[in-house]
């Protein structure tokens, strides 16, 4: 017998980590009941992440063609960019005056770097590479002792890109036998504290075996008069700035929002006051903006949308398990802090998950992997 239940026409709207992950376990847990479109403003998935050891001679990450994807998937897939969700007709309207009806949305738009230390070199990914890597070349070949400083300011959840690019350039000056000083200044207690005590120490190993000096509970404010500008303990004097930036929301018309643009999600990245539309990733008002997070909170409401289009599905509600391979110059280190009660923190060189992919999603690691 076959069934004449239409399926759930299902929106995934973005073009990062999160929108694929959705994807991928939309199909995997509501089969033929989801009837799915992708939405995406950017023609290619780009892997920002390994984008930190370009500016070091890396080959540029490998991005991955949307409409392949979707081929491949067997989905309709729309380029464009969602400028208003209107709710109460549950449609969205786009930037080239189309307008898209949906019974569920499923957000993953993203956040956008905002520069915040004055007169600092700030590195967001792809699109500094070739200023910071000039940067650095230029540091290298001045006489005499020089010192860059990596600058994670407040409001920086994820800092893990700056202790690479402090890591992957004390490496570069030391094999170039550059008199390089490298320091680190961040607003964290202790490096990549979030990970917990023992994969944090293990950082912390790293960075002193290095060389890299880390001022911890630090505040930069400007670069100015040839230093960085510390609240508590004034100028350090500096060569070179370079600071992560802080993320502004997308401010997406039609939904709510945080003084920063960020959308409020519950548990299962339900969008607050909104019916039927879930929100994951950066977009979101969760505080740690992080690929492998996104890709569990596509998980949660990947399996939510599934459950309300009548499949069976265990719904559990979001749990994160942070994981990130810090990239070293030498061999990486995989870090890892599981929800259990205590939570468990290890380091390693070895593998702690598999694929070891840098963004940890469950089923977008193994599909990208597959794609090569
Ligand atoms: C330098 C760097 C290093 C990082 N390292 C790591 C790491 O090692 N591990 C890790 O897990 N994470 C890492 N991250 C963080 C990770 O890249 C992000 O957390 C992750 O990409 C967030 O995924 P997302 O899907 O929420 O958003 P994004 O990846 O930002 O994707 C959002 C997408 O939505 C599209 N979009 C925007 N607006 C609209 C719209 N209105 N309509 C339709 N589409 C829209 C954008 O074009 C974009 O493609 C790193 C980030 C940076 C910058």
């Amino acid at each position: 017998m076959t069934s004449t239940v239409r399926p759930t026409r299902v929106l995934v709207a973005g073009g990062g980590v999160g929108a694929l992950e959705a994807l991928l376990a939309l199909q995997d847990l509501a089969g033929a009941r989801a009837s799915i479109t992708l939405l995406t403003a950017g023609r290619f998935l780009t892997y920002r992440a390994l984008s930190v050891a370009e500016p070091f001679g890396a080959e540029p990450a490998v991005r991955h063609e949307w409409e392949q994807i979707a081929r491949d998937r067997g989905v309709r897939w729309i380029p464009d960019v969602v400028t208003r969700v209107r709710a109460d007709e549950h449609r969205v309207e786009t930037r080239d005056g189309g307008d898209e009806g949906y019974d569920a949305l499923l957000l993953a738009v993203g956040a956008r770097p905002v520069p915040v230390v004055p007169g600092a070199l700030t590195f967001a990914g792809p699109r500094d590479v070739l200023a910071v890597g000039e940067a650095l070349r230029a540091l290298a070949a001045a006489p005499g002792r020089r010192r860059v400083v990596f600058v994670a300011p407040s409001g920086v959840g994820w800092t893990l890109p700056l202790y690479e690019l402090a890591l992957l350039t004390a490496h570069r000056a030391r094999s170039a036998g550059d008199a390089l000083d490298v320091e680190v200044v961040t607003r964290e207690d202790a490096p990549l504290g979030v990970f917990g005590a023992t994969a944090s120490e293990a950082v912390a190993r790293r960075l002193a075996d290095a060389g890299v000096r880390v001022r911890t509970a630090s505040f930069a404010t400007e670069v100015a008069d040839g230093a960085v500008w510390l609240e508590l303990e004034g100028p350090l004097e500096a060569d070179l700035v370079v600071a992560l930036p802080r993320l502004s929301g997308p401010r997406l018309a039609g939904l709510p929002h945080d003084e920063d643009g960020f959308v409020p999600v519950d548990r299962h990245g339900r969008v607050h006051g909104v019916d039927d539309a879930w929100a994951v990733g950066d977009m979101t008002t969760r505080p740690l903006k992080q690929g492998g997070l996104a890709a569990q909170q596509a998980d949660v409401a990947a399996a939510d949308i599934a459950a309300r289009a009548g499949a069976d599905v265990d719904v559990r509600p979001y749990e994160p398990r942070l994981q990130g391979v810090l990239l070293t110059g030498g061999d990486p280190l995989y870090l890892e802090r599981r929800p259990t009660a205590p939570p468990t923190s290890t380091a390693g060189e070895g593998f702690l998950w598999w694929p070891a992919h840098k963004v940890v999603g469950r089923r977008v690691a193994p599909y990208l992997e597959s794609r090569g």
